[in-house]
């Protein structure tokens, strides 16, 4: 079963505007088990956009089409497809009554071009907009289904996915499903990873893949069966053996982010934390308390970015503050200390490094972070030297710390001194 993708605008030829929709829709349909053979892009143009659907149909069975359903004159989607099949567009009541019910709701009336909306391909289905006023719709000839979604992602995606879906899967009734699982990782190179699944790398179905990208790497587990269970037991037995070797860096899966899991394992053992950041500014705050709920664990943040704030505030000794401008292991460690002890939390996290693009030492160039953890079992504090724009470094840092926190978490976990699961502390 092969599928085409058309979106349609002139913005989107002009480069304006990013083609997210035939992005977002070739993903899904890779999922659902449909292929896509090819993608287009077309401006608001009758003959081209008519031409782009004969030929499109002429080879696929699925042709998806997103924008230009709007009211105005250049918006002529549904027209061209209506043309290109030979058929009549015809006002449709239904459609047109939801669309009133979708102005009503906002106190606001229909203009007389909104009627145009309301057309749709004679044999047609519209697709309701919970999101616009503007209907997609589908139509199912010669066995092959041809659909037009509004441009917005925000009224496409919905309508994709309550509509599309589940009609592509009663029409096309021998699609198999992909079954994906990812694998979160951070704290190792993306060429370990390569290393230690490349003979996983090689098989065919389940597929295993590792895609890096801002300090992190996904593992993208897939397989494709009949049988759902099945697909879904070759993706558990790849992922089980994916974290039997690669244990020590995987914190997650799926949606998990690193401040997601170590907020539960904080929230979970009842521990409380304090931040003080030097190099990532406010970073790494910020992204521990992106996790709804963090006020539970999440006791304070400090910017500590000038030297007498770093003595003052954190207790940072003289001698450290002068070696390599603050940029060493011990302002890191008395930083992690000393913002636990000021908060009265379990742990102390801190970062201290050189963010560029100037600066740096003989010793510590641009790109060196520390990062500190001290909690009841004592501190650790490790460097590292990243390459970047002055934001990457602070992103890096900021994952990093993220890294040694968790990691820190889950020794105390396994460690029989450490921290027993669901002690309050
Ligand atoms: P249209 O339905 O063609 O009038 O498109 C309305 C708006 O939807 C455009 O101005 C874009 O902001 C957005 N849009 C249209 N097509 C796409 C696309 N392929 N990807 C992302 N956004 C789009
Ligand atoms: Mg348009």
């Amino acid at each position: 079963m092969q599928a085409e993708i058309l979106s349609v605008g002139t913005e989107l030829l002009l480069g304006e505007i990013t083609d997210t929709n035939a992005q977002y829709i070739s993903a899904r349909l890779r999922e659902i088990g449909v292929s896509v053979y090819r993608r287009e892009t077309i401006g608001d143009n009758r003959s081209r956009l008519t031409g782009a659907f004969r030929e499109a149909l002429s080879r696929a069975s699925l042709v998806i089409a997103t924008g230009g359903l709007g009211p105005t004159g250049d918006d002529v989607t549904a027209e061209c497809l209506a043309a290109a099949l030979d058929l009549p567009l015809e006002f449709h009541e239904g459609a047109w009554e939801d669309m009133l019910e979708w102005f009503r709701l906002r106190g606001r009336t229909p203009a007389t071009a909104d009627r145009k909306q309301a057309m749709i391909i004679r044999g047609g289905i519209p697709f309701r907009n919970k999101n616009g006023t503007a209907p997609g719709q589908a139509i199912l000839t010669d066995g092959k289904l041809a659909c037009v979604l509004p441009g917005p992602p925000r009224e496409m995606i919905p309508m994709f996915e309550e509509h599309l879906v589940p009609l592509i899967r009663s029409t096309f009734t021998d699609l198999v499903p992909l079954y994906i699982k990812n694998l979160k990782l951070s704290g190792i190179p993306e060429s370990k990873v390569g290393e230690a699944i490349r003979d996983l790398m090689d098989s065919a179905n389940p597929t295993v893949a590792p895609y890096a990208g801002r300090g992190q790497i996904r593992i993208r587990i897939a397989a494709r069966h009949t049988d759902p269970a099945e697909s879904r037991k070759m993706v558990d037995q790849a992922a089980d053996e994916v974290k039997r070797r690669l244990s020590d860096y995987i914190y997650g899966e799926d949606e998990d982010t690193l401040e997601s899991v170590v907020g539960e394992i904080m929230a979970r053992r009842g521990l409380s934390i304090a931040v003080a950041e030097s190099v990532t500014g406010g970073f790494l705050s910020h992204r521990l308390t992106n996790v709804p709920g963090s006020s539970r664990y999440f006791k304070m943040g400090v910017v500590a970015y000038s030297p007498a704030i770093k003595a003052t505030c954190l207790g940072v000794p003289d001698e450290a503050l002068r070696k390599d401008e603050a940029v060493n292991a011990e302002t890191a460690v008395s930083m992690a200390s000393g913002v636990r002890a000021l908060a009265g939390a379990k742990i102390g996290v801190a970062t201290t490094g050189f963010a560029g693009p100037t600066g740096g030492t003989e010793n510590e160039p641009v790109g060196t972070v520390y990062v500190a953890v001290a909690d009841e079992d004592g501190t650790e504090v490790e460097r590292y030297v990243y390459t970047g724009s002055r934001t990457d470094i602070k992103e890096y840092g900021a994952g990093r710390a993220l890294y040694v926190l968790w990691r820190r978490l889950m020794k105390s976990r396994r460690s029989p001194q450490g921290p027993k699961e669901g002690t309050v502390k």
